[in-house]
């Protein structure tokens, strides 16, 4: 998969691309943008650029179902493509945008570059379902840890890629305010359930995977082709109401705690633009079982895992007033994750339940082993038993209102152009007048 277009020497005409640190000519992640009080249509992000790809359609720089598809205002048919359909469109706007297109080429398209600081980023697909893994094995043992301290795993942990059915309609982009959550919360020392505010109001640092292509009901899709059902990836904030979780939860699992939003980051970033940063899946544990064989692929162990640093930062209206910098609260590692995206997809589909091109996943939190790279402030404060202090002598156990929560992710390996996703990023707003 590794090709020309991931050569670290190349060099786009886009000048702001060229050492960008999402957005390099080596990324070309597909998403739907507008501008101001335009209809939203598609484009690749390039530098602090956007190339919209219905005026480059228009202007015969591109053709073809593959370019009519990532143009759209909705890019399931994008999603859908496959490999071998995004290959030719990552090979036709990489020729597009390098420096090695005429110079009457490169004068007909900077005509069809928007600033993207100008333009609204949008959901990029029409998500069908979406479902939310639990595969952070280091925050599934964190969680575990404070209910079950000698057993903090359940049983089925180490055999069943965990998963539940999330709310689709409540996914917002990037950027979109997030308003603090009323519901039933009861704590230990109350004698019954009230209806307010949420007073435990967190973050989850997820890796969202986008579906392209689809099975049909009843058939289940193979380890070995799980990874071609693939289409891309995006950052992840599962937005979660811990006191109302706690109370909710038994014996079905989240509800209302987590569907009130879950934000994404905008970019699709594509498995080929992702595939310098393929590792093999860390081995097990000594004394861990095998996946079962239906969840077992030799190539998946060898390269279903990725390499991609995460991190959380937080931005008070205090630090924010006083001009000084986001703070950050951790850092870890795709490579964290204790089941492949093609697990994933493998599990999903064992019972026969189909997928859907524009089909959304949440890898589940991602936590690090140290507590510096710990994804969620419930693991970070220790489900609130602990205060953290931020630079400027404030202190959080849980996200207070008017918090902004940022995440970004890089992709690096030696010989190799770093790429981003661009920002996950959502303010908390007060809740809403009961
Ligand atoms: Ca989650």
């Amino acid at each position: 998969m590794i090709d020309h277009t991931h050569d670290p020497a190349a060099t786009s005409w886009v000048a702001s691309a060229n050492g960008h640190t999402d957005f390099p000519l080596q990324n070309l992640p597909h998403g739907v943008f507008s501008r101001p009080g335009g209809a939203p249509s598609g484009g690749v992000a390039i530098g602090d650029k956007i190339l919209d790809l219905a005026a480059a359609l228009a202007a015969g720089l591109l053709d073809g179902q593959e370019a009519e598809a990532a143009a759209a205002p909705r890019l399931n048919g994008f999603l859908a493509l496959g490999a071998v359909g995004r290959t030719v469109l990552r090979h036709r706007v990489f020729a597009l945008l390098s420096v090695d297109a005429a110079v009457v080429v490169q004068s007909r398209a900077a005509a069809c570059l928007v600033d993207a600081a100008d333009c609204a980023l949008h959901v990029p697909a029409a998500i069908g379902d979406y479902t939310d893994f639990f595969s952070g094995i280091h925050h599934a043992m964190n969680g575990g840890k404070l209910l079950r301290p000698d057993n903090p795993l359940m049983p089925n942990y180490k055999y069943v890629p965990v998963a539940y059915h999330g709310r689709a309609s409540s996914i917002r982009p990037s950027g979109t305010d997030v308003r603090r959550p009323n519901g039933q919360r009861k704590r230990p020392d109350e004698a019954a359930p009230s209806f307010g505010p949420c007073r435990n109001l967190d973050y989850e640092m997820e890796f969202g995977i986008w579906i392209g292509g689809a099975n049909a009901l009843g058939e289940p899709v193979p380890i070995e082709q799980a990874g071609d059902h693939i289409a891309g990836f995006c950052l992840l904030n599962d937005w979660s109401a811990r006191d109302i979780q706690a109370w909710e939860s038994a014996p079905l699992g989240p509800f209302l705690a987590k569907s009130f939003q879950t934000s994404i980051s905008p970019w699709i970033v594509t498995p080929e633009a992702l595939a310098p940063f393929r590792i093999p899946q860390p081995p097990r544990p000594n004394g861990d079982p095998a996946p079962l064989p239906h969840l077992h692929a030799a190539h998946d162990q060898a390269a279903g895992a990725l390499d991609i640093a995460v991190t959380v930062h937080i931005l008070t209206p205090r630090m924010r007033e006083a001009g000084l910098p986001p703070h950050r609260l951790s850092r870890a590692n795709t490579s964290d994750l204790y089941w492949t995206v093609a697990q994933m997809v493998a599990h999903h589909t064992s019972n026969g339940c189909n997928l859907s091109p524009g089909d959304l996943f949440g890898s589940g939190t991602i936590s690090a082993v140290e507590d510096t790279g710990w994804g969620s402030l419930q693991e970070l404060s220790l489900a609130g038993r602990r205060e953290l202090t931020l630079p400027n002598g404030e202190t959080r156990m849980f996200l207070a209102d008017g918090d902004e929560i940022t995440f970004r992710a890089q992709a690096a390996r030696p010989g190799y152009a770093s790429i981003g996703f661009g920002p996950c990023r959502g303010t908390v707003w007060p809740a809403r007048a009961i």
